[in-house]
């Protein structure tokens, strides 16, 4: 995004520590950092938080490593979120049948209430339907945000800003360098939604094998458009009502509006033709209704940015460790190409790798950390660490080095790393 704001704005407000996106690395940072005693504000450009946790899905993955015996290996604040959700009945630990671990299905709107009840018990001060439009850098520092809603252009500035847009929004400003879909392939974008009325005691003998075998006779018969092979259906906390994750809108640049357009249109199109598949063809669905697609096409990647470590395919391969690690994860990569199947590649079972922090620091700006899918990391070591329990273990760890730099006067690429650690040991966090 190019700097065209050089007129001066109003100085909307100023915080100690501002976070941009409350997916749930911004959720869960803004929680965090609160708890560490600054002043934290999230802006959202929705009206509600948790990104993709809201937005689109309704499964935590990488809580727990794949295989037998599982292992958790993110705490603390994340652990919070889960509590909150199991507290109000909308939650349940959902075996996972494609490889990716043990998960945590929810109830998307139940959800919606914990993460904003959990920022306001915090103290932090959100601001919703606001969309960030530029990086305000002084001094290769950036120190606030330019932002726009229905007031008009706000300044917003801060101490430290955290960038969980997903989409890297804040760093691109700022001149971070970073990859992305014009660099190579970025993973496709996926619309979910639900089916309800489900027959349920029908439709759960029907297998993964089944359903795959049902849908490669649909697509034979030539009367129906299903681009994914090996979509999956799996149960949620409400009886009758079943999640798809079916859809699949391959090379698209999600920061390009008018692609991402397309991908809306062509991703309800596909709902659709996979709904009337599963109303005609699979045992338990006859009398099912489509409801729940998602609030917008589920971006999976976009741009990764270049900071001062890169997350690599051999590091996830080989279980690498780092002396600054601020989380772990034991998840496969899970790559959705453009194309019907997804390819699958593991860890050596039980085994997990550290996430370094320095891929959380941009490089070439101070005063900026990312945190969530837009960390540093290539493209196949993202298809393994982009799970929404890393992305929490991540904000928590943003959030307690914003706390740390504000504390400490100095900017999250000076903090003591070691202090960083010990205090996430002291929240819970697994190491
Ligand atoms: C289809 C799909 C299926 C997946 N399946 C699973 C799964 O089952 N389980 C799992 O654990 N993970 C899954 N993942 C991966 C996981 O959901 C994501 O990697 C994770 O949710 C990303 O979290 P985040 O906080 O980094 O970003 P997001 O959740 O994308 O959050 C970014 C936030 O920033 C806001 N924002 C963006 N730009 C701006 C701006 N300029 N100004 C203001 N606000 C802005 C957005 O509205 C959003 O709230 C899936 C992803 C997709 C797309």
């Amino acid at each position: 995004m190019p700097h065209v704001f050089s007129r001066s704005l109003p100085n909307t407000f100023t915080t100690d520590v501002l976070v941009v996106g409350s997916g749930s690395a911004g959720a869960t940072a803004a929680i965090t950092a609160a708890g560490e005693g600054v002043r934290v504000a999230l802006v959202e450009r929705y009206g509600f938080m948790g990104g993709i946790s809201t937005q689109v899905l309704d499964t935590f993955y990488g809580f727990y490593t794949p295989g037998e015996p599982r292992q958790k290996v993110v705490g603390g604040v994340p652990d919070r979120v889960v509590d909150a959700l199991m507290g109000h009945g909308a939650a349940l630990i959902r075996p996972n049948t494609y490889g990716a671990g043990d998960g945590i299905t929810y109830d998307p709107d139940i959800l919606k209430i914990v993460w904003e009840t959990l920022a306001r018990q915090a103290g932090v001060r959100l601001l919703y339907h606001t969309f960030v439009l530029d990086a305000l850098v002084e001094d290769g520092r950036v120190c606030g945000v330019v932002a726009a809603n229905k007031s008009g252009l706000l300044a917003l500035r801060a101490r430290v800003v955290i960038d969980a847009s997903g989409d890297a929004d804040v760093a691109a400003a700022a001149g971070a360098p970073f990859e992305g879909p014009a660099d190579g392939p970025v993973q496709s974008l996926t619309t979910t939604f639900k089916m309800v009325n489900v027959d349920m005691e029908r439709a759960l003998k029907v297998t993964k094998k089944d359903l795959h075998a049902l849908m490669a006779e649909a697509i034979a018969s030539g009367r129906y458009d299903l681009p994914r092979k090996e979509g999956s259906i799996h149960i949620t906390p409400v009886d009758g009502m079943m999640a798809t994750n079916m859809t699949r809108v391959g090379d698209v640049d999600a920061t390009d509006a008018e692609q991402l357009t397309h991908a809306e249109i062509e991703g309800r199109r596909q709902a659709l033709a996979y709904a009337s598949f599963l109303r005609d063809r699979v045992p338990g669905y006859e009398h099912a209704a489509m409801t729940g697609l998602s609030h917008q096409i589920g971006v999976r990647e976009s741009r990764r940015i270049h900071g001062e470590y890169r997350l690599s395919r051999a590091d996830v391969l080989a279980a690498r460790d780092f002396d600054d690690a601020i989380a772990r994860c034991g998840a496969p990569i899970e790559e959705h190409h453009a194309g019907g199947d997804t390819r699958w590649e593991y860890l050596p079972t039980g085994s997990t790798y550290g996430i370094p922090f320095r891929c959380l620091l941009p490089r070439g700006v101070d005063g900026l950390l990312v945190a969530g899918r837009c960390l540093s990391a290539d493209h196949d070591a993202h298809a393994s660490v982009r799970s929404m329990g890393q992305c929490m273990a991540m904000g928590q760890a943003a959030g307690v080095a914003a706390g740390l730099a504000v504390h400490s006067g100095s900017t999250p690429r000076e903090i003591d790393v070691a202090t960083l650690r010990d205090r996430l040991i002291g929240l819970g966090a697994v190491l």
